[in-house]
C-alpha cells in the first residue's frame, strides 16, 4: 500500500478548535470502555487455546508494574503509591504465579517479538527485580532475535545499575516521562524533576546502546503557557529523542479524583489557551523535522514509525502506534491488557482483587469483550483510518466478502461535513484524510464507531 497523504501534517486551527470534542484514543477497538465483567460464555482459557492454533501468531508481552514513590496530580494511569521498594518482591511473586496459572495454556514455541514494561513507573523495582523479572519473561517465552524491548522511565527513579540491568535483560528502547520542564509547572503538578535528570537519562541510555528513546510531554498542564511549552521542547530536543508523544491534558476529575485539586488552584488553562500550546508543539517540532504520526505521536522520518506508516504498515495496540503487525498481546500484572483477535481480557485493576484471583487459583480476569464479526471489521476500518489515513474501497471489500462503500453507505455519507471542511476527500474508490485532517483521525474515525455517541465523559478531549 502507498501513503497517499504528506507525511508531515499541517495544522488549522480553526478546524482543531471546531471538532474539539470528546472521543476515544482508539488503542483498540472498541475501547476498553466497552469491556463488561461477562467476557461472553468462552473461558480465558480457551480463547488462548483458539489462539494457539495459529502457531506462527507473534506474541507482544506487557508487564504493568504499578509502584511510584508520589503521586502527580494529572495522572491517569493505575498506580499504587508507596516508598517501600521492597512491595515490588511481592507483586514480583504474584507476577510469577500468573505467569504459572497461563502457562499451560501458552505455545512456548511461539515467538514473542514485543515485551514492554509499563507503570506506574518501571523503573521503581530495584535493579535486581528488574533482571528476577527478566528472566521469569524468559523461562516462559522464546524471544525472536530480534525482538523489541522497551521500557517507561522515570528520569527521577533510574541509577545506571537500572539501565544496566534493562540492557541485559533486552531492553533497547526507552520512554522517558518528561510532561514540562518548568520548575513553577512542576511544582503545580507535583512532580519536581530538574532537567539534568533528563539529561542524566539520556547519556546513561545512549551509552548502553539504547537505540530509540521517547519523550513524553503534556500540554494544558496547571500554568503552562506557549512560551514554557516552547522553551520544554527546546530543552528536549536539545537530547536528540528519536520520538515524542505530546498528549492532551485529560481533566477528567470525576474518573480521576486528585485533579478536583486543579480546580481548586484555578491554575489551568483555558480551552482555547491549551489548543495555542498544541499549535506551538506541532508547529516547533514538525519544523525541527519529526513527522506527526498522528494522535500526538513524533518520530524522526529514519524513526520505525514513521517509515512503517510510510510503509502503510503502522499498527496501534493499547501501547499507541506499533510496527508490529498480526501479534496476539499478553498482559501481566493488575489492570493490564490481553488481546487475541477474537477477544480482548483485563486484570483487576486493584492489586487486592488481583491477588485474592491468584491466590485462588483463578487467572486475575475481571473484565473483556468477545469481538463480534461486525466489531471485528469495524477494527480493521478504525485502524486503518488511525494508521493509513486512508481507506481503499476495493481491498476491504476484498476482505470484507461484501461490498463495504454500499454497507457502510451511511457512515461514508456522513463524513460530508468533514469534506466540506477539507478534512477528509471521497472517492468512489476511497476516501483519504488530508494533511489538514490528520490531527483530527479520532473524529473521521468516530463516523464508523457506532458505540461512540454518547460515551462523551468516558474519554478525552480529541485535542
Ligand atoms: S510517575 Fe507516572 S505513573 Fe506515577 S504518578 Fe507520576 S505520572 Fe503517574
Amino acid at each position: 500500500m502507498t501513503p497517499t497523504t504528506s507525511l508531515s501534517a499541517s495544522l488549522d486551527l480553526g478546524l482543531v478548535r471546531k471538532y474539539s470534542v470528546a472521543g476515544p484514543r482508539y488503542t483498540s477497538y472498541p475501547p476498553a470502555t466497552r469491556f463488561t465483567s461477562d467476557v461472553g460464555s468462552v473461558r480465558i482459557e480457551d480463547a488462548l487455546a483458539e489462539d494457539n492454533a495459529s502457531p506462527d501468531r507473534p506474541i507482544s508481552l506487557y508487564v504493568h508494574l504499578p509502584f511510584c514513590e508520589s503521586r502527580c496530580w494529572y495522572c491517569g494511569c493505575t498506580t499504587v503509591i508507596t516508598r517501600d521498594h521492597d512491595r515490588a518482591n511481592a507483586y514480583l511473586d504474584y507476577v510469577e504465579k500468573e505467569l504459572a496459572l497461563y502457562a499451560p495454556y501458552l505455545n512456548p514455541h511461539r515467538p514473542a517479538t514485543q515485551l514492554h514494561f509499563g507503570g506506574g513507573t518501571p523503573t521503581f523495582l530495584t535493579p535486581v527485580q528488574l533482571r528476577r523479572l527478566g528472566a521469569m519473561l524468559h523461562k516462559h517465552f522464546t524471544f525472536a532475535p530480534d525482538a523489541e524491548i522497551s521500557v517507561e522511565i522515570d528520569p527521577r527513579q533510574l541509577t545506571l545499575a537500572h539501565v544496566e540491568a534493562l540492557r541485559d535483560i533486552g531492553a533497547r528502547r526507552a520512554s522517558l516521562g518528561v510532561q514540562d520542564t518548568n520548575p513553577k509547572v512542576q511544582a503545580a503538578i507535583h512532580r519536581i524533576q530538574p532537567h539534568s535528570l533528563n539529561e542524566q537519562a539520556f547519556a546513561w541510555l545512549r551509552g548502553a546502546g539504547f537505540t530509540s528513546i521517547n519523550v513524553d510531554l503534556i500540554y494544558g498542564l496547571p500554568l503552562q503557557t506557549p512560551e514554557t511549552i516552547r522553551h520544554t521542547i527546546a530543552e528536549v530536543l536539545a537530547l536528540g529523542p528519536d520520538r515524542l508523544s505530546v498528549f492532551s491534558y485529560a481533566h477528567v476529575p470525576w474518573l480521576k479524583p486528585t485533579q478536583k485539586i486543579f480546580d481548586k488552584t484555578g491554575q489551568l488553562p483555558d480551552a482555547e489557551q491549551k489548543l495555542t500550546m498544541f499549535a506551538t508543539a506541532h508547529g516547533l517540532l514538525t519544523q525541527a523535522g519529526y513527522i506527526d504520526i498522528g494522535l500526538d505521536h513524533f518520530a524522526r522520518p529514519d524513526d520505525e514509525l514513521a517509515r512503517a506508516q510510510a510503509a502503510g504498515t503502522l499498527q496501534r495496540n493499547f501501547q499507541g502506534y506499533s510496527t508490529h503487525a498480526g501479534a496476539s498481546l499478553y498482559g501481566f500484572g493488575m489492570s493490564s491488557i490481553s488481546s487475541t483477535p477474537e477477544i480482548y481480557f483485563q486484570n483487576f485493576k486493584t492489586l487486592a482483587e488481583y491477588r485474592s484471583a491468584i491466590d485462588a487459583g483463578r487467572l486475575p480476569v475481571e473484565r473483556g469483550l468477545r469481538l463480534t464479526d461486525e466489531d471485528r471489521r469495524r477494527r480493521t476500518i478504525i485502524m486503518r483510518v488511525m494508521c493509513d489515513r486512508r481507506l481503499d474501497y476495493a481491498a476491504l471489500s476484498r476482505e470484507f466478502g461484501f461490498d463495504f462503500a454500499a454497507t457502510y453507505a451511511r457512515e461514508i455519507a456522513s463524513l460530508a461535513d468533514l469534506e466540506a471542511d477539507g478534512i477528509v476527500r471521497r472517492t468512489d474508490s476511497g476516501l483519504t484524510v488530508t494533511p489538514s485532517g490528520a490531527p483530527l483521525l479520532r473524529i473521521v474515525a468516530m463516523r464508523f464507531d457506532p458505540t461512540s455517541y454518547g460515551a462523551a465523559k468516558q474519554h478525552s478531549q480529541t485535542v
